[in-house]
């Protein structure tokens, strides 16, 4: 299924927010609305810039709301550092799944583009994987090492 990445929500389009031609909400790399001091956008919602390749994902949204807050609590002084950008976090990693067939695992980053076809087992590991991600959001399992989800 592709889904297309060309109309943004009617509530933003309605809104006087800054968007882009496609309708979503111009941020910079903090995830601030242009020309706002205080509004943040994160998410599907908010225009990405980057690579040609970038895509909207759920890890993507999930690193935007960390920096977001990250960025929130430094201007409040109650985080020190740098801002940080979530263009930093952006990359594709997903396993396709297409049903008892099996699964194609994409990755793209900007020093590599690799497909990689899973037959029957794909399917049973991104399953697997569904479960064990649900455990973890509702704190039931740890979290795998090294991965940020
Ligand atoms: C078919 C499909 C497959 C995908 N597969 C992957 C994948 O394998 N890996 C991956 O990382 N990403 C995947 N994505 C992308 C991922 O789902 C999104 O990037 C992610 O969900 C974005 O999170 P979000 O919180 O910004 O928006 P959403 O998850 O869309 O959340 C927005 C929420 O706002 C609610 N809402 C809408 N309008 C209103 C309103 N007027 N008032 C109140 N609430 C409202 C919606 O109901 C929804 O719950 C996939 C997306 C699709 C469509």
């Amino acid at each position: 299924m592709f889904i297309s990445a060309i109309d943004g929500h009617k509530v933003l389009k309605d809104s006087d927010l800054p968007k882009n031609d496609a309708g979503f909400i111009k941020i910079d790399g903090t995830t601030k609305v242009e020309g706002f001091d205080y509004v943040y956008a994160i998410g599907d919602l908010s225009a990405l810039e980057g690579p040609d390749w970038k895509a909207k994902q759920g890890h993507l949204a999930e690193a935007m709301a960390r920096i977001c807050a990250f960025n929130i609590a430094l201007k409040e002084g109650i985080e020190k550092g740098e801002p940080k950008n979530y263009k930093d976090h952006i990359g594709i990693i997903c396993l396709m799944d297409m049903g008892r067939k099996g699964a194609g695992l994409v990755y793209r980053n900007d020093k590599k583009a690799m497909f990689l076809p899973m037959p029957v087992v794909g399917h049973y590991l991104k399953k697997l994987w569904g479960m064990h991600f649900k455990l973890v959001k509702l704190k039931k399992l740890p979290k795998l090492p090294y991965i940020n989800y």
